[in-house]
């Protein structure tokens, strides 16, 4: 195992201040996630966060009866995944999935709890990150039922970009329609025309940010409202992808 303080690469982490930090970093534990790995699946209780290190992505997916599923909210470098709203050892709602592998930190959930109840300053760390959270949530809730899908997979593609930090996007469109939940053939048809503004670019399996300005422009205002909350919330805690693009 390396040791902890070495890759505290998660931007949650790394905001609390070293008293706080040093309430849990004897307890975290540097993971590899792989691809496809589950988290958890709902109503498993949580026993442990996993907080994504740089270019790691997770999602929380709801899975219906008829087989569709849906992302509720993208998670990495800027977050955690699993008993963070909940305050600990309870049952998962959603199924947590490793999007993109890579290094991560593992904690138990009950040092976090342990922890929190020592320090009110570490509690509050974690209530801000919850209502970010939160609020990714409900705007995807509002974003799902208004926005059109042009402008709800824009934002989808910067949401992603500021959690990997690159321009290439590793994804395949089956991956994307899951995510958003619409079929395949919509996904086809609206990255056409992103790509046609000039945006994006696409080779096989891989989406290119070519220009990141005018993928903001494309994307609908919940990704701005967003980022502005977690900035005003947690500043300095989400990531800014907002320079890789050099013809933004
Ligand atoms: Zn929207």
């Amino acid at each position: 195992m390396r040791r902890a303080q070495d890759i505290v690469g998660n931007r949650l982490l790394k905001a609390l201040a070293p008293r706080e930090r040093h309430l849990l970093s004897k307890n975290l534990e540097a993971v590899m996630l792989e691809k496809g790995t589950v988290l958890f699946e709902p109503g498993e209780d949580v026993i442990s966060i996993c907080f994504p290190g740089p270019g790691t992505v997770a999602s929380l997916i709801l899975n219906l009866r008829d087989g569709a599923t849906a992302e509720a909210a993208l998670i990495g470098q800027e977050g955690a995944v699993g008993g963070i709203i909940s305050g600990g050892d309870k049952p998962a709602f959603t199924r947590g999935v490793v999007q993109i592998g890579g290094p991560a930190m593992r904690l138990a959930t009950d040092v976090l709890e342990k922890a929190k109840l020592r320090s009110p300053t570490l509690r509050d760390h974690f209530a801000r990150y919850a209502d970010c959270l939160l609020a990714q949530t409900l705007q995807s809730v509002a974003c799902n039922a208004i926005h059109d899908l042009d402008a709800r997979l824009a934002r989808w593609l910067l949401t992603l970009q500021d959690r990997i930090g690159g321009d290439d996007l590793h994804l395949t469109q089956e991956f994307i329609a899951e995510m958003l939940g619409v079929q395949r053939t919509y996904v086809t048809r609206v990255i056409g025309s992103l790509e046609k503004t000039g945006a994006i670019r696409r080779s096989r399996g891989t989406l290119t940010v070519v220009n990141r300005g005018k993928l903001e422009r494309q994307a609908c205002e919940c990704y701005a409202f967003l980022r502005r909350h977690f900035e005003r919330v947690l500043p300095g805690v989400y990531p800014d992808a907002r320079a890789p693009t050099k013809n933004a």
